[in-house]
């Protein structure tokens, strides 16, 4: 098996508004509505999503995404997380396919390093994707002080959907 190199994800510096408008109209021309699943996002894109256990990551204990050329990527996950924060984290992954390789179009890997411009691009996708905007804000006055209705109808955790708020000035 010949080796390859990958190299890390760098930042698209597109603005927060620009990744996110730009996150929900694709998630429209992907055909995922509120709450959908998000494994045939992915299977739609090319890629594979593969759990793993807490041995198997013992390099990192959080999701990444390791792609291998065009519609060829997988995205590890820890398989001891919340169904929710998975979801967040597949969003966020798929951020780094859409807004990062097309820059390079070289094997690429993303993995956590604390606060880098590169993560915070791809939490604005996943935010983007799985609580648009609009749609945020009329479940939001749909559920008068209840967040957690908010993050069921989109099905992401409370404290995503509490983000989520605050970010938008609701809260
Ligand atoms: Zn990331």
């Amino acid at each position: 098996m010949s080796k390859q190199s990958f190299r890390q994800a760098g930042p698209c510096h597109a603005s927060k508004a620009t990744i996110e408008t730009f996150a929900a109209d694709f998630a429209r021309k992907v055909g995922y509505r509120a709450g959908g699943e998000l494994e045939p996002v992915v299977g739609q894109l090319g890629g594979k999503i593969i759990y793993q256990t807490f041995a198997d990551l013992s390099r990192s204990l959080d999701a990444s995404i390791r792609i291998f050329g065009d519609r060829n990527f997988e995205i590890y996950l820890p398989d001891y997380t919340s169904a929710e924060r998975d979801r967040f984290s597949i969003a966020h992954e798929i951020g780094h396919y859409i807004l990062h390789y097309p820059l390079a179009s070289e094997p690429m890997i993303a993995r956590r390093f604390g606060s880098t411009r590169v993560e915070w691009e791809a939490n604005w996708f996943a935010a983007g994707f799985l609580m648009p905007e609009a749609a945020f804000r009329k479940q939001f006055a749909r559920h008068p002080g209840n967040i957690a209705g908010v993050a069921r109808h989109f099905r992401v955790s409370t404290a995503a959907a509490t983000a989520r708020a605050k970010a938008l000035g609701l809260l």
